[in-house]
């Protein structure tokens, strides 16, 4: 079944730290938070609105959710564990900084029926989060994760790829961890850089340089390539578009891009394309043939052909053509040149 999210925004509620890359007023469009009434008209607006079947969560985005007074927590969540337990919708999720995990808030979350907590790590290289102004290491996410698994509720992990003082190595060992720690899942929002920020003064003056957006692309599609291969679910790489992000007075430079999971999931065909290539040389210029699912063909081809054009120059390729197959995997490709066919799913990328 599709899942629906009905997303409640409480930007910077509960905040005591103002990290230097974040401004939710101006990523959400919401100036103040909501108030425990406004959260109950809210859901009911939007469930009035849902008219197929669907997997419905609330959740809780933009603040420090779980450093907010308990009374409060529960105040906010009320209409939603309501709902939940009247059934109308599926699921609870917030999102918090793990700094304000401890047990008694993790064990009243679960009381009042969250089964799904995000943590906004954005790296586990204490440098970064120090230059971050995160105002916590990363051992807190190590424990923060703990306390979480203990009591049974889900957990992600939330990265930010192209912080301050983050380089290869450092986004390396922090995926290495980050795996250690096993959460249900992660997003990946490389760092974009948000106007009203401390970022946004430190990149005028010429201190802070965003990723391009290729390299936020090809660190990206390293981060999804290993979390998957170790199980971990990545539901999402890239912000989410929106009218605010979009717009120039919010995104003042950085890697943002409205189909930025797309060029991640283009890049990552490529590389399984190219490694193939690699690994079984083409003598002399031949075709090549590619199955895929129906509705990988534009992440194939990649934005303009791109990935397509590229194989061709790279490999001596007269032509690469695609061909739909409903049977073959979503992800995996069968790849025919010289009268054999080769089946590849992306643990097949050796350079990764
Ligand atoms: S990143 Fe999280 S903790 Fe930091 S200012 Fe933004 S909402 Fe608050």
């Amino acid at each position: 079944m599709k899942h629906y999210i009905i997303p409640i925004f409480i930007p910077h509620l509960g905040c005591q730290h103002q990290c230097i890359f974040c401004n939710q007023q101006k990523i959400t469009g919401k100036l103040t938070p909501v108030t425990a009434m406004q959260v109950g008209a809210i859901i009911n607006e939007r469930l009035a609105a849902i008219n197929q079947k669907r997997h419905i969560e609330v959740a809780f985005y933009g603040g420090s959710f779980t450093s907010l007074p308990e009374g409060i927590q529960n105040d906010l969540l009320a209409p939603a564990t309501e709902c939940l337990r009247s059934g109308r919708i599926h699921a609870i999720r917030l999102s918090t900084r793990p700094d304000c995990i401890n047990a008694q808030t993790v064990n009243n979350l679960s009381k009042q029926g969250v089964t799904i907590v995000e943590l906004g790590v954005q790296s586990l290289d204490d440098n970064v989060l120090v230059r971050a102004a995160r105002g916590h290491n990363s051992q807190v996410v190590a424990e923060a994760v703990t306390i979480l698994k203990k009591t049974g509720l889900r957990c992600g992990l939330q990265l930010m790829p192209g912080l301050p003082g983050e380089d290869w190595i450092s986004l390396i060992r922090t995926v290495q961890q980050s795996v250690k720690l096993r959460p249900d899942f992660v997003r990946i929002y490389p760092t974009v850089v948000i106007a009203g920020t401390a970022l946004a003064e430190s990149y005028r003056q010429g201190a802070y340089h965003p990723l391009s957006l290729t390299q936020a692309v090809v660190r990206s599609a390293y981060m999804k390539i290993v979390f998957q291969r170790q199980g971990i679910d990545v539901i999402r790489t890239g912000l989410q578009a929106s009218e605010e992000l979009d717009s120039k007075e919010t995104v003042i430079a950085g890697p943002y891009h409205p189909a930025f999971g797309e060029l991640v999931d283009s890049h990552i065909f490529y590389l399984m394309l190219a490694g193939f290539i690699e690994k079984n040389p083409i003598r002399f210029p031949t075709n090549l043939i590619i199955r895929h699912h129906p509705q990988d063909c534009s992440k194939i081809r990649g934005q303009y052909n791109s990935n397509i054009n590229s194989l061709k120059r790279c490999y001596r390729l007269l032509r690469v053509s695609l061909y739909a197959d409903a049977t073959i995997k979503k992800g995996n490709l069968v790849v025919g040149y010289g009268g054999q066919a080769y089946l590849m799913n992306k643990n097949m990328i050796s350079s990764i």
